[in-house]
């Protein structure tokens, strides 16, 4: 969905605010709707590279947010590159040596080779992960607007992607102007909704979890339990304490927890394991417990003229798996090198191979969310898991770090140049006649 119309001359711009309150800029070679994991590593590779950046999340900076954290290896891997585990570590986040799947009341022990890529898996709570994200992009040099919301996107008369208008105390107040404006925001994506970004796949079940957090001995390992139809987890993160989960099909859920999250969630994790309960009890008893339906994946067309998806926005696995921020970590860095080459083809290559394994992780997660399993074939579905994880950190270790190629003559990296991804007449029709994509959208929806 693409604009046609000159900008409206009434919208006030970064530049002619009387008194600019935050952006020190009305142009970026990058803005990024979202500021969390996706987002402010796409922030922190493309200022590393050079590149004026501006990330605005609508929560406040180390906020908490709904989702687990168990990292798997291709994220521990992202992080240690960008030399952000060991401030991870010193953050209090636990070391992980161990994996444990309980099948019913078989148990497989699993210990995570050694070495100084991959010592160990983290499972960082999101107020420490985003938090150290955003203070590496800051330093960087990228900028960042946390409590401040995207109303919309602008495009230009070809229906390019321009830049965003910003929202202060919930009306549109701003714009500002960008060469590639990326949406890493999440399930709702307002720049996947403004672009009409096709959906290329939809999965077809859906999970649901409920979790919450109780002390845990020092030296835990990730404990994944599955027994007749029901799932849960041990997570330990920071503060000696572990996240705790409970998770059901999202049928059973709309059935078993309508009366109430934490009998139903007990009486879950009592099924799994009465050891995992009674972990579960030593919590406060006033403890708040956080809880998701569940959402089918789905694989979202990841570009488009002046625009990109990353994270969440372009491709959703059920959380069952626990690989969501390992693919936000893969995907903005190979975007972050798309971006940085510009050209149709980095843009297209970068698009099939977060495709190869967005692919191969839905179809992987959803044999596990769709709960059809046996305790005899459960196993055999995670190691397809895990062959698909092996591959991915595979293709990791042998890519380049996200950079400017450097001027033949001068040996400097040569200048920026805002991304020609797609930038040509639209193919398709839009809603013609505006420059806000999102109001134009939602005026022209019936
Ligand atoms: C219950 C649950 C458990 C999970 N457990 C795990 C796990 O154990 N391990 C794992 O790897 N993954 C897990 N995931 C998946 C993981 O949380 C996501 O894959 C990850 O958060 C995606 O990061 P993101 O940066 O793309 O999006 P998000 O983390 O969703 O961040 C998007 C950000 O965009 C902001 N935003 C949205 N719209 C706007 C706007 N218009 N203007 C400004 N800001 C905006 C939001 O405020 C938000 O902060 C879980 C998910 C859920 C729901």
């Amino acid at each position: 969905m693409v604009a046609r119309q000159p900008e409206d001359q009434t919208m006030p711009t970064i530049a002619n605010r009387p008194h600019p309150v935050v952006p020190k800029r009305a142009h970026y070679d990058a803005i990024i709707v979202g500021a969390r994991c996706a987002g402010a590593s796409t922030a922190l590779l493309l200022a590393r590279a050079g590149l004026k950046v501006l990330a605005i999340d609508r929560r406040p900076y180390g906020s908490d947010t709904l989702s687990t954290h168990a990292l798997m290896r291709p994220a521990v891997r992202q992080l240690s590159r960008w030399g952000l585990l060991e401030p991870l570590l010193r953050a209090g986040t636990p070391l992980i040596e161990a994996t444990t799947f309980h099948y019913g009341d078989e148990e497989i022990t699993i210990p995570l080779n050694a070495g100084p890529d991959l010592p160990g898996l983290i499972a960082p709570r999101r107020t420490v992960l985003d938090r150290i994200l955003v203070d590496a992009a800051r330093k960087a040099g990228a900028e960042f607007l946390h409590d401040m919301a995207v109303g919309d996107l602008f495009a230009d008369t070809r229906g390019r992607v321009r830049g965003v208008e910003i929202r202060v105390a919930g009306r549109a107040a701003l714009r500002a102007s960008a060469g590639i404006v990326i949406g890493a925001d999440g399930i709702g994506s307002l720049v996947a909704k403004c672009c009409d970004a096709q959906v290329l796949r939809s999965g077809t079940v859906s999970a649901a979890h409920v979790y919450g957090y109780a002390p845990v001995e020092p030296g835990a390992g990730y404990h994944w339990y599955f027994r007749d139809g029901i799932a849960g987890s041990l997570i330990p993160t920071n503060d000696g304490q572990a996240c705790i989960v409970a998770s059901v099909p999202t049928k059973l859920f709309d059935q078993r927890f309508r009366l109430g999250h934490g009998p139903a969630r007990m009486e879950v994790l009592g099924a799994l394991s009465p050891a995992l309960a009674e972990q579960a009890d030593r919590a406060p008893k006033d403890v708040r417990l956080q809880a998701f339906r569940g959402v089918p994946g789905y694989i979202r067309q990841a570009h488009g003229p002046g625009w990109a998806l990353v994270g969440d926005a372009g491709f959703f696995r059920d959380p069952i798996t626990s690989h969501g921020i390992s693919d936000a970590l893969r995907d903005a860095a190979s975007l972050a090198r798309a971006i940085l080459d510009g050209s149709e083809r980095a843009f297209a290559a970068w698009q099939q191979e977060r495709d190869l394994f967005a692919n191969q992780i839905l179809d992987t997660t959803d044999a596990v969310a769709g709960f059809d399993w046996t305790l005899a074939d459960i196993g055999e579905r995670h190691r397809r898991f895990s062959a698909v994880m092996k591959a991915e950190v595979q293709a990791l270790a042998a890519q380049p770090m996200p950079i400017r190629s450097a001027s033949p003559s001068t040996g400097r990296p040569t200048p920026y140049r805002t991304p020609a991804n797609q930038d040509g007449p639209q193919a398709t029709g839009g809603a013609s006649g505006a420059s806000n994509l999102y109001r134009n959208g939602t005026e022209a929806r019936p």
